[in-house]
């Protein structure tokens, strides 16, 4: 089931201000995907999952939630969120500590009349696609964090909903934990087939759940695309520098020479990922840190082939990281943790024309 929404904006009235938490936004969330809201803390990430759910109203809009409009501002729609079909996991567990996982789990159920032959089928049949079959009569409480979040998905899935939505439901969990859980959460939405809204703000976390990813700020979509579009080819710099570590560089373009985009920039003369940008512009070159390839020995010609000096070296297990000085720029580099190097040390590298990525200003 997909979802649209249109023109929806959103205000809160604090202490005699007026805050925009959503700010025009048009989003179409394609059917039985995981699509993550991505951004900053305060961008409006969980107002806009909110007004999804209908535990928000809009000030302006529509929400349609596959052929039903949920909201509309102008036809004085409101569906009340009970009656929106969607199922939701929040970042605290939100069980219920004094129940066991079966009630729980039957909750949703219960509240809708459901017989009980019924109720225990479903709730047999989720808590095997969760894995927990066989802990039904346990108090919620003795668990471990991440069965807890078991639970909760097992709550938001037992009746079937269209749409199920998250609200960083992982953030609670150990680094450790929260790394199994996602991968846990990845299969069991890959298997179910149902469109799911995720919000958080851990990019690791939306790179490695996502379908699509939309990167938000200041109650704006500012960019969609899948995750290697948004890590590799993003088209704004504050997409770019958000969703990984990144050298950014100004640069001035000179025009396009054998299939690149050639820029001048404080690295000298770069070629990059081919771009329609206009000869003359600004733009902002973006290199990852780990596409510094540095060339030991008598350095070949290279396509962007750069000279610096390591001004600082720190091991981090599985690599080096380098600050590499060149004239008046600064860039992080990954390096392999078996180079032979010291601070202080020339060397060269090279940038792959492929992962020299110009942004907007
Ligand atoms: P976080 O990652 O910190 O949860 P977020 O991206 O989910 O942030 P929202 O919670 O949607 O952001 O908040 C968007 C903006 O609206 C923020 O500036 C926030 O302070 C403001 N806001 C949210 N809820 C209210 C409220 N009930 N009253 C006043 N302002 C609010």
């Amino acid at each position: 089931m997909d979802i649209r929404i249109r023109g929806v904006s959103k205000y809160y009235y604090s202490e005699g201000k007026t805050i925009k938490a959503l700010d025009d936004v048009n989003l179409t969330i394609p059917a039985n995907q995981i699509f993550t809201l991505l951004g900053p803390s305060g961008c409006g990430k969980t107002t806009l999952l909110r007004c999804i759910v209908g535990l928000e109203m809009p000030d302006t809009g529509e929400i349609s939630i596959g052929d039903d409009v949920v909201w509309s501002k102008d036809r004085n729609i409101s569906v009340p969120p009970e009656k929106r079909g969607l199922g939701m996991v929040f970042q605290t567990y939100a069980i219920w500590p004094h129940m066991t996982v079966f009630d729980n789990v039957a909750y949703p159920l219960q509240v809708r009349g459901a017989a009980k032959d019924r109720i225990r089928e479903s709730v047999a049949k989720t808590l095997r696609f969760v894995q927990l079959e066989g802990f039904e009569g346990r108090p919620a409480t003795k668990l471990s964090g991440g069965q807890q979040q078991r639970v909760a998905l097992a709550r938001a899935l037992v009746a079937e909903p269209r749409v199920i939505l998250f609200d960083e439901p992982l953030s609670n969990l150990d680094a450790k934990l929260r790394e199994e859980t996602r991968k846990e959460l990845r299969a069991f939405l890959g298997k179910l087939q149902i469109t799911a809204v995720y919000v958080t703000h851990d990019r690791v976390e939306a790179l490695a759940l996502s379908d699509s990813i939309a990167v938000m700020r200041s109650g704006q979509i500012i960019e969609i695309g899948t995750p290697k579009k948004i890590y590799f080819d993003a088209d704004h710099r504050f997409v770019a520098d958000f969703i990984g570590r990144a050298n950014l560089v100004k640069a001035r373009v000179r025009g396009v020479e054998g299939g690149y985009t050639m820029v001048d920039c404080g690295l000298g003369v770069i070629a990059c990922q081919q771009r329609d940008v206009a000869v003359g512009s600004e733009a902002t070159l973006c290199i990852r840190p780990e596409f510094i390839r540095i060339v030991g020995g008598e350095a070949p010609a290279a396509k962007n082939l750069v000279n610096g000096r390591i001004e600082s070296l720190v091991f981090v297990g599985e690599a080096y990281e380098a600050e590499i000085r060149v004239g008046d720029e600064q860039l992080l580099a990954k390096i392999d943790p078996d180079a032979k190097l010291d601070e202080g040390d020339a060397v060269s590298f090279t940038l792959d024309p492929a992962h020299c990525l110009l942004v907007a200003v």
